[in-house]
């Protein structure tokens, strides 16, 4: 692939995206609306909606998903071998772990805090008459100690097969260190996973270059879908929410990238547009690791035994857009429910809100799960979320591209922090480095 269609995967991504928004609210505003009688079974509705709509679109976006989440636990377990025997000294992982989830915890603070602010300053849920038909059962908020002992394996082709990602990486990490103590025999191994590694890495490039047709298809099954009608009662919520996650995207991350490690937030910002569309299309931080590992390691130019190790773990544990949305959530049900919230009420939702997003995998719509939990440990009516549902996949996707801009952030602060930092790449104006597909030694031959 030559430069200048890599220079422009970036906006064919955004020419597949608009693309997809058109004709999805094209097909909406053609299609006849479920019940509605005039053309029930016509040719149009049966071509557009069973041949396109439910049919390639639906076929075409799911098994881009699909293929990004194949990716992710051989992207993982591989590059985090790498990466942990190639450490020099594997007492490091201490630090760096110790300091990335200091970090994952502080921005999530940070992020319900502004959220609630936000929440209690607008009072998106005051005056607001509502009543839900949903009914939820909230599960517990895991205790730190499960928490702790869930993130071993006792079966690691268990833990692959699901896709725990925190099992995985302990596995991966005490694997790492087996090899780099193993003399010889771990000597030739690591070349062997060196090598999977690169062959990993390409396939990740691959996919990431069919992006704009599966983000094409994606928009436009999900814009065929979304309900217009659930705005009306919840613009202020909506709004709020989002106003505070771009807050935090362009406000929070780069001045503390900035206080933290010197480096220009703006090149961060920008050369963040790839993989935050990547987040946004498929609302899933985990689907998302490949492209999050690809952007940090070859343009941001973090190390990948930083990455390899930061980045699956920050999707699993840090979700700040998703904390957001809880925050605005929390305060916006206790208004239209008329429910008064104490300080410590407040407080207890920062913890549960952040503990929780320890214990939950970054996959769409997750984070109304564990908004059940953060509600019913403040006894609020746990139904307050089917007032809310109605606008959430859109939310979804934003507070998707904001988690993963901020497990990006985190791992170029820890990677500068332990010396494992390129900072001619992070400054190169190139930002379609890791992109291309090099076919040229495939002519050679
Ligand atoms: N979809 C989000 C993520 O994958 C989680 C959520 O907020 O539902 O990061």
């Amino acid at each position: 692939m030559n430069k200048e269609s890599a220079n422009s995967l970036t906006a064919r991504i955004v020419i597949g995206m608009i693309a997809g928004i058109g004709l999805g609210l094209l097909f909406k505003a053609m299609l006849p609306k479920d019940g509605d009688l005039i053309i029930p079974l016509g040719l149009f509705d049966f071509y557009v909606r069973g041949f396109f709509v439910d049919g390639i679109f639906e076929i075409g976006g799911q098994i881009f998903v699909t293929s990004l989440k194949m990716l992710v636990v051989p992207l993982v377990f591989v590059s985090l071998v790498c990466g942990t025997c190639s450490l020099t000294d594997t007492s490091k992982i201490g630090s760096i772990g110790g300091r990335a989830i200091g970090l994952y915890l502080i921005t999530t603070a940070i992020a319900i805090t502004i959220a609630i602010f936000a929440g209690l300053l607008v009072a998106p849920g005051e005056g607001v008459n509502m009543t839900s038909e949903v009914t939820f059962a909230a599960a517990e908020a895991p205790t730190l100690a499960q928490v702790i002992i869930g993130m071993f394996p006792s079966n690691p082709f268990d833990a692959f097969a699901k896709g725990n990602m925190l099992q995985v990486i302990v596995f991966a990490l005490l694997f790492g260190i087996a090899v780099a103590l193993a003399g010889e025999a771990g000597e030739r191994i690591s070349k062997q996973f060196e090598d999977l590694n690169e062959v990993i890495m390409r396939l990740v490039v691959i996919l990431m270059n069919l992006a704009p047709y599966g983000v094409f298809c994606l928009m436009t099954t999900l814009f065929v879908k979304l309900d217009p009608s659930a705005f009306a009662n919840l613009a202020a919520y909506f709004f709020t929410v989002l106003g505070v996650l771009i807050l935090h995207a362009l406000l929070t991350y780069p001045t503390l990238l900035k206080v933290l490690t010197g480096l220009n937030p703006i090149i961060f910002i920008k050369k963040m547009r790839t993989t935050a569309m990547f987040a946004f299309s498929t609302a899933s931080s985990n689907a998302t690791i490949p492209s999050t590992l690809n952007t940090t390691t070859k343009k941001l130019g973090v190390g990948n035994s930083i990455a390899s190790f930061t980045v699956p773990m920050g999707a699993t544990i840090n979700m700040d857009g998703t904390a957001i949305m809880q925050g605005v959530a929390t305060v916006f049900i206790a208004q239209v429910f008329n429910v008064d919230l104490t300080v410590t009420d407040f407080l207890m939702v920062i913890v549960t809100a952040t503990l929780a997003s320890i214990g939950t995998a970054g996959v769409p719509g997750v984070g109304l799960i564990m908004l059940a939990m953060v509600l019913a440990q403040v006894g609020l009516p746990v139904e307050g979320i089917g007032l809310i549902i109605g606008v959430d996949r859109l939310l979804d996707m934003v507070r998707t591209a904001v988690n993963v801009t901020g497990d990006s952030m985190v791992t170029v602060v820890v990677g500068k922090a332990e010396g494992q930092f390129n900072q001619d790449v992070y400054n190169s104006v190139d930002d379609t480095r890791g992109d291309r597909i090099d076919f040229h030694h495939l002519k050679d031959k």
